[in-house]
């Protein structure tokens, strides 16, 4: 599908360098935005080494945008890490660091952007867009992941929040909410897994449609939140999942 629904709009994607960050970055740029990959570990992707966990370095990112494009239409909250364990796992710092990254990073990167992003908002017909990255674990119920869960969750409650407090100002916030997909994190999951192979089709299973859900199809779902062909719809989490949030299907 060509489309070029990103013409002259500028992109930042924190995580862009890998995953579904990558493919959301590639994905904006075919469809025409100048995208700027942030992420603590670029892996040879162009753009700025950013770790959301740390004021300084986002904050010079975010300048750094404003002094080459002057404007920012687009915001992907992706950078996440993840966790395993039960609440009976409790590691505390282990605690702060995952929220520091999945939570507070997406506070701390939508701050120091959001003046710029209000600004290209001001001067613009369709407005601008957030995108936060969730997890079906916010919603699931999925066991061993009690941790990584709560801080998806408390993605969610902070979507709804930015998109209520900024919708006057032309800011649309929104999330998604992906199911298991195929990446470089869930690649090291099945290495560090005793049966990589059984741990696989498991993960399959989990899904009704029976596969993992691949990092194309969530840039997609991404790239439509971010596009004013959805500049109707804020404060609302859109599943990827294979099914696993909608569906309740009977065993075999
Ligand atoms: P990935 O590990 O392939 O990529 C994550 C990227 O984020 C990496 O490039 C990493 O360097 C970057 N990153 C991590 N911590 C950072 C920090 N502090 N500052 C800046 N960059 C940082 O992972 P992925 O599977 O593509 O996951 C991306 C996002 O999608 C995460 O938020 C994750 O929670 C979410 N998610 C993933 C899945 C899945 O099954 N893979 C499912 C649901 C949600």
């Amino acid at each position: 599908m060509a489309t070029n629904e990103f013409d002259g709009l500028v992109a930042a994607v924190t995580g862009g360098a890998s995953g579904i960050g990558l493919a959301t970055a590639q994905e904006l740029a075919r469809r025409g935005a100048s995208v700027v990959v942030l992420d603590r570990d670029l892996s040879g992707s162009d753009g700025y080494v950013c770790d959301v966990t740390d004021n300084a370095s986002v904050r010079a990112a975010v300048e750094a945008i404003e002094q080459r494009y002057g404007r920012l239409d687009v915001l992907v909250n992706n950078a996440g890490i993840g966790a395993q364990g039960t609440v009976e796992d409790l590691d505390e710092a282990e605690w702060r660091r995952v929220f520091d990254v999945n939570v507070t990073g997406i506070a701390r990167v939508s701050a120091a952007a959001i003046p710029l992003l209000r600004k290209t908002a001001a001067a613009s017909e369709d407005g601008v867009a957030i995108v936060n990255m969730c997890s079906i674990a916010a919603t699931a119920g999925l066991p061993q992941r009690a941790l990584y869960s709560a801080s998806k969750g408390a993605v969610l409650a902070l979507t709804l929040a930015m998109a209520a407090d900024h919708i006057r100002e032309g800011i649309r916030v929104n999330c998604v909410n992906p199911g298991t997909v195929d990446t470089p994190w869930v690649g090291r999951l099945l290495d560090a897994a005793t049966d990589p192979a059984a741990e696989r089709r498991a993960l399959e299973a989990r899904q009704p449609t029976g596969r993992l859900v691949s990092a194309q199809e969530v840039a997609a779902a991404i790239c439509y939140l971010a596009s004013p062909w959805s500049g109707a719809t804020t404060g609302t989490s859109l599943a990827v999942d294979g099914g696993m949030q909608g569906l309740r299907l009977r065993p075999d």
